[in-house]
């Protein structure tokens, strides 16, 4: 028979598995048990609303079959099985489009174990071929009267050809590789190791997996001895035996759940590495009665920013899976949780579409958004090490929520948002900020900034921190939209440090600052005739200390904005820039050069003008328009 080719990407990927880069051989036995659970899940789902499927819950299972004596395990299903065309798909090629990414991270990853980039990338099939060097496949898909076998020793390719099969479903047969070192693969080929590894991992799949067993028995024979009493002989049969405990995970009660099991249901199902951060239990009755297992991560898919990300909770009716991501059931503002809603009151046998659009699931969602909350607040206060983990990694998600659609999420978010504090040097939540402010204090000072050293050298911040205020530096390209929609925070208004008035002199002191740009009305003028469009305004600093010079705006449009847009690749964006206003510290010698050139030397005070621009441009981290000029000036200073 004709050997048909595997894909060269999943070649590749074969090659990898069976050159045992894995350290964890032993997760196969998961890979395939899940593979058989999911398509009995399929059947199961298509007997709700089709009459045809002639099986009742109760007749599914997995069996598990191991000979040490044939170097065999396999592990059989009565679920959907597959068509010829479905062999060929899902087990000649590699899924899809993960196989790509697959490859990316497998070259960059020191660190990520085995485990995630299997089961997130599909190809948990596949892994079969860590401890086999050869696989059989027979199954009959359902509706279909002939079976198929499919077979490969690896990267060769494979064969399929018509088969023999009684029933719908599917068996994996797995040829087990010989020892190349000690015991390296006869350790999985006795009835001990499988037992124990389907505990290990596969002990919440829903439906039972089962290995024969030999059971001693007393037998009657029939006669008696002679006091009469029936005469007994042993027995053995062959019964099958359940191993895995079934009740999923969320099914039982929380006390009952140690940390350990929950850890690691959450890390072996949504292939993570790492704990979470923290697991809500809910068990709600009233409206709609539902149980919820609810994880908060501590790390991003790689993905997460990405439009292939797919938010959402698994979706269970009384343990049967209805829907793999649902996400109407979370508040896409928390998008990143991940976990399990099971409900009795879900709607089995209606059409998804239905269900998506249920008042149950508004419900579940609403009061899961609470719980969430409520949660991320509690690790802010009693665990900020976890907290912080988790911040880490979604902030930015927390932020964008914040200013999508209106702000509608506003009251919801902003206490659970934190910035980096000038004075403590780490990120403080706003309520802290707020509770240290001294007395005198009216504003909540903030700088949008690209990096924290950045921030730390800016002119303005000075003059506050001499104060004895506290700076919020805002170091992500989201956080300037984030202030702006919040306004304020519990009544106290946020204040730019580059904006004009800082709020922080008394009447007397602004008094003076009116005196001297009065003083110097024709300097100031003048300089600004002399930079003509670059800037709307020039002015005397309320603010500038030991520096010279700074450039702020004017307007709705903050330089920090101007740069966030100047980076965009469309015209529209780049078209968005700041009203730029320079300010002028009079009391710096570089102002007394420039006001006594304007009185002596027109042309002198012309050019110190433009170089005190490029100052101020540069300063505010925008690129200069014309670099050589400013060179040129500053040369002529020699
Ligand atoms: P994944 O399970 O992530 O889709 P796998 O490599 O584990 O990736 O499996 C590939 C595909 O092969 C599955 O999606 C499924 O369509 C099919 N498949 C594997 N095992 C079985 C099985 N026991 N019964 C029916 N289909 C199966
Ligand atoms: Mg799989």
């Amino acid at each position: 028979m004709a050997k048909k080719q595997f894909k060269t990407e999943s070649k590749r990927i074969l090659d990898l598995m069976i050159n045992s880069i894995y350290t964890h051989p032993e997760i196969f036995l998961r890979e395939i048990i899940s593979n058989a659970s999911d398509a009995i899940d399929k059947l199961c789902y298509q007997s709700l609303t089709d009459d045809k499927v002639d099986m009742q819950r109760s007749d599914f299972k997995i069996k598990l079959g191991v000979s040490e004596e044939d170097r065999i395990i396999s592990v059989s299903d009565n679920g959907i099985g597959m068509t010829k065309e479905d062999l060929e798909n899902n087990l000649g090629i590699i899924a899809k489009s993960g196989s790509l990414k697959f490859k990316n991270e497998m070259e960059k990853s020191g660190e990520a174990s085995d485990l995630d980039i299997i089961g997130q990338f599909g190809v948990g099939f596949y892994s079969a071929f860590m401890v086999s060097d050869r696989v059989t496949v027979i199954t009959k898909a359902y509706g279909s009267d002939t079976a198929y076998k499919w077979e490969s020793s690896g990267t060769d390719g494979y064969t399929i050809e018509e088969w023999h099969r009684d029933s719908v479903g599917t068996d994996v047969i797995m040829h087990i590789k010989d020892d190349v070192e000690e015991s390296e693969y006869t350790r999985f080929l006795n009835e001990m190791s499988i037992g124990q590894l389907v505990k290990k991992y596969s002990d919440f799949i829903r439906w039972p997996i089962v290995m024969d067993a030999v059971e001693a028995e007393e037998v009657e024979t029939g006669a008696l001895d002679e006091d009469g009493n029936p005469i007994t002989k042993q027995v053995t049969k062959v019964v099958e035996q359940v191993i895995n405990s079934m009740v999923p995970i969320w099914q039982r009660s929380k006390d009952e759940v140690t940390k350990e099991e929950s850890d690691e249901f959450y890390q072996n199902i949504y292939y993570d590495y790492e704990p979470p951060v923290s697991t809500i239990r809910v068990n709600a009755e009233g409206q709609v009665a539902y149980k919820a297992m609810i994880f908060i991560p501590g790390r991003a898919p790689t993905n997460f920013f990405s439009d292939q990300f797919e938010p959402g909770l698994q979706l269970y009716c009384n343990g049967v899976m209805i829907m793999e991501r649902c996400k109407d059931v979370i508040p896409d503002c928390f998008r990143f949780v991940r976990g399990v809603v099971d409900s009795p009151d879900f709607p089995l046998n209606i059409s998804r579409e239905t269900l998506q659009h249920g008042r149950q699931l508004k419900i579940i969602s609403n009061n899961l958004e609470k719980k969430i909350k409520n949660e991320l607040r509690r690790l802010m206060d009693e665990e900020p090490e976890n907290y912080e983990k988790f911040y880490d990694a979604f902030s930015a998600q927390l932020k964008y929520a914040l200013v999508a659609n209106q702000g509608e999420k506003k009251e919801l978010l902003t206490d659970l948002l934190m910035f980096y504090s000038s004075k403590e040097k780490e990120l403080v939540p706003l309520r802290e900020y707020k509770e240290k402010m001294p007395e005198e204090q009216k504003l909540i000072y903030y700088v949008c900034t690209d990096s924290i050293a950045r921030a730390e050298s800016l002119p303005q911040a000075e003059q506050i921190r001499d104060k004895g205020y506290e700076i919020l530096y805002m170091t992500e390209d989201v956080d300037d939209f984030v202030i702006r929609r919040l306004e304020e925070y519990e009544g106290i208004k946020f204040c730019n440090i580059t904006n004009d008035d800082l709020g922080l002199e008394t009447d007397e002191e602004k008094s003076e600052i009116e005196k001297k740009q009065e003083e110097n009305k024709e300097l100031l003028d003048f300089i600004k005739d002399t930079l003509g469009d670059s800037v709307v305004d020039v002015r005397i600093s309320r603010k500038l200390k030991s520096h010279p010079v700074y450039l702020t705006s004017e307007g709705d449009i903050s330089i920090e904005m101007e740069k966030y847009f100047s980076v965009m690749k469309n015209e529209m964006a780049q078209s968005i820039k700041a009203k730029r206003v320079l300010e002028l510290n009079s009391e710096h010698h570089a102002f007394k050069s420039i006001k006594e050139a304007f009185e002596n030397d027109k042309e002198k005070a012309a050019k110190l003008s433009k170089i005190l621009l490029a100052q101020g441009i540069l300063i505010a981290g925008l690129p200069l328009e014309d670099a050589a000029e400013y060179a040129e000036l500053v040369c002529e200073l020699f």
